[in-house]
C-alpha cells in the first residue's frame, strides 16, 4: 500500500482494516456483520464494553472519568461542552486559549452559549529564540494565561492540525491561581499518540478519525463531577449526564466506528500501548523535523518547541515546484501531502498507523527531489 499522510480521515492500521474484512459478513460465527446488530444485543454490548476497557486501560483513564462515545465529530463537542459546562458554579464564564483554526472555531462557537474570554491567544508575530514567529506558528505559555478563577472552564486544543502547532506540558490550573476551573482539551489530532495527565485534564474529546478510528464517533472523557449541569437547552441526546447514565446507548450509537475504534485500541496494545507508540512517534518527528532543519531546500514554519508529533507542516522554499513535488510525491507512493488551504505548501500527518518506514520513504523521496530541483 501507499504511504497515507492525510490529516484526517487517515491511514489506520492494515491489520485491522485486514480483521474487519474477515469479519464483515459474520462476526466472530453469529452470523452477522457488526452493522446489522442490534446495539443492546449481547455481541454489540460486549464489542463496547471491551472497547471502553481497552481504551481506559491504554490511557489508563481513572475511575472517576466516564468514557462515552459519541456523534458529531469535535465540531458539535465545541457546542456540547459549553452546553453542558457553562452552567456549572453560575458565572456563565468560560475562557479559552487561541492557537490556531481549531481552537479558533471552538471558540467562536462557544460565544453562543455564555461570557466567552479569550485567555491567551497566538495570533501575533513573536520573536521566539531570536527568530520571528508567524501568528499560529507557536503556543502561548501558561506563565501568559489570563485566567478568571470563576470561570466554569478552560479550554485548549493540544494539537493543532492544520497549524501544526501541539502543546503537552498541560498545566496544574490550582498552580495557575484557577484551582476551581476545569481544564477542556480538544485533542483530536493527538489522541493516543501520548500518555494523558488526567491529575491536569478535567475532560479530553477527540473525533476518532485520526489516530482512533474512523470517522463518526468522538471519545469524550470526562470527570464525574462535571457531569449534571447542562442547560435547559441542551439536547437530549447531548447531555454528558444522559450518555453516561445509558452506557453510551441513550440513542443508537454509531456501531461500526465503536467496533473499528475497539480493533485499533487492540492493535495499540499489541504495540506495546501508549507508552510504545508514543517512542516511537518522538522517533518519528525527530527523524522528519530534523531533515527539515538541515535543508536548505524545505522549510518548517512552527516554533522549535511547539513542532506537533503528529502533523508536520512544510514548505518548499521554491514554492513554484509545489505542483511537481506532489505529483511525483503521489507517484511514488506518497499520498496527501498537501497542506491546508489556510496555510499552503505541504504537510505530513503521521500519525500512529505511519511507522518510521513510512517517514523515512517521506525523507528518502524528500532528499531526492531536493537533489534533482534544489
Ligand atoms: N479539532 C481538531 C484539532 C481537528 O483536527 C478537527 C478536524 O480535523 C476538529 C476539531 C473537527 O473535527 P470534526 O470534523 O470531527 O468535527
Amino acid at each position: 500500500r501507499p504511504w497515507n499522510f492525510s490529516a484526517g480521515p487517515s491511514a489506520l492500521p492494515l491489520e485491522v482494516l485486514q480483521q474487519a474484512a474477515a469479519e464483515m459478513t459474520d462476526w466472530h460465527g453469529c452470523g452477522m456483520s457488526v452493522m446489522e446488530m442490534s446495539h443492546r444485543g449481547r455481541q454489540f454490548t460486549q464489542i463496547r464494553d471491551e472497547a471502553e476497557a481497552d481504551l481506559r486501560e491504554l490511557l489508563a483513564v481513572p475511575d472517576d472519568y466516564e468514557v462515552l462515545f459519541m456523534q458529531g465529530g469535535a465540531t458539535a463537542e465545541n457546542a456540547i461542552v459549553p452546553l453542558n459546562l457553562i452552567a456549572r458554579g453560575g458565572s456563565g464564564k468560560a475562557d479559552y486559549i487561541l492557537s490556531g483554526i481549531w481552537s479558533n472555531k471552538s471558540h467562536k462557537e462557544a460565544q453562543r452559549y455564555g461570557d466567552i474570554a479569550i485567555a491567551a491567544s497566538s495570533g501575533t508575530e513573536q520573536v521566539l529564540d531570536g527568530i520571528a514567529q508567524a501568528p499560529w506558528t507557536w503556543f502561548p505559555g501558561a506563565d501568559t494565561w489570563t485566567l478568571r478563577p470563576d470561570a466554569s472552564y478552560l479550554h485548549l486544543c493540544s494539537n493543532e492540525t492544520i497549524g501544526g502547532v501541539e502543546f503537552s506540558d498541560w498545566p496544574d490550573m490550582a498552580a495557575l491561581g484557577a484551582p476551581d476551573v476545569p481544564l477542556v482539551v480538544d485533542a483530536s489530532s493527538h489522541f493516543l499518540s501520548r500518555a494523558i495527565d488526567f491529575s491536569r485534564a478535567a475532560m479530553v474529546y477527540a473525533g476518532a478519525q485520526k489516530n482512533a478510528g474512523p470517522a463518526g464517533v468522538t471519545v469524550v472523557i470526562v470527570r464525574k463531577d462535571l457531569l449534571g449541569h447542562a442547560l435547559p437547552v441542551c439536547p437530549s441526546a447531548f447531555d454528558y449526564a444522559n450518555v453516561a447514565g445509558a452506557d453510551s446507548m441513550f440513542n443508537t450509537p454509531p456501531t461500526y466506528a465503536i467496533y473499528i475504534a475497539g480493533l485499533v485500541f487492540k492493535w495499540l496494545k499489541k504495540q506495546g500501548g501508549v507508552a510504545a507508540i508514543e517512542a516511537a512517534n518522538a522517533a518519528k518527528a525527530r527523524a522528519l523535523y530534523s531533515y527539515l532543519d538541515t535543508s536548505d531546500f524545505y522549510l518548517s514554519p512552527v516554533h522549535a518547541a511547539s513542532r506537533s508529533r503528529m502533523n508536520a507542516p512544510f514548505f518548499l522554499r521554491d514554492e513554484t515546484l509545489n505542483g511537481d513535488f506532489l505529483a511525483e510525491a503521489d507517484a511514488a507512493g506518497l499520498m496527501q501531502l498537501k497542506g491546508h488551504k489556510s496555510v499552503g505548501g505541504m504537510r505530513a500527518s503521521i500519525y500512529n498507523a505511519v511507522p518510521l518506514e513510512g517517514v523515512q520513504a517521506l525523507i528518502s523521496y524528500m532528499q531526492d527531489f531536493e537533489r534533482r530541483h534544489g
